[in-house]
């Protein structure tokens, strides 16, 4: 059975994931926007290559990856959704939802700085 965990205390609890990370990785991200949303729309979904009928996301990297940019890039901060209602409908203890929030939220930044998924499965990220 899912945790019982409001949105509130869902977004508490990734802000405390984000104050736990590493300063070198914390400081590199100062510009990334980090938001809570309820789930992914389908067309982040389909976005990411994968069905909305039968799949769907913890967290999504949306930006222009740091090595893809050149030395006047300029735009909107890049962003990290982190999906409330997927993580919390896989878990069954506030324990599991933070494990679950950090290996998210690690495995959106590393798309960040540009790593693919290919290499993150092999991490077991
Ligand atoms: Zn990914």
């Amino acid at each position: 059975m899912k945790p019982a965990m409001t949105r509130k205390e869902f977004r508490q609890l990734v802000t405390e994931v984000l104050a736990t990370l590493p300063r070198d990785i914390a400081s590199r991200i100062e510009n990334v926007e980090v938001v809570v949303e309820d789930e992914p729309t389908a067309a982040q979904i389909r976005g990411v290559g994968l069905d909305p009928q039968q799949d769907t996301l913890f967290g999504l990297y949306e930006g222009v990856p740091l090595h893809e940019r050149g030395h006047d890039y300029a735009a909107l901060p890049d962003k990290i959704s982190i999906f409330y209602l997927p993580i919390i409908e896989s878990c069954t203890s506030i324990a599991e939802v933070r494990d679950e929030i950090r290996t998210t939220v690690l495995h959106e930044v590393a798309h960040f700085f540009g790593i693919g998924d290919d290499d993150l499965d092999e991490w077991g990220y």
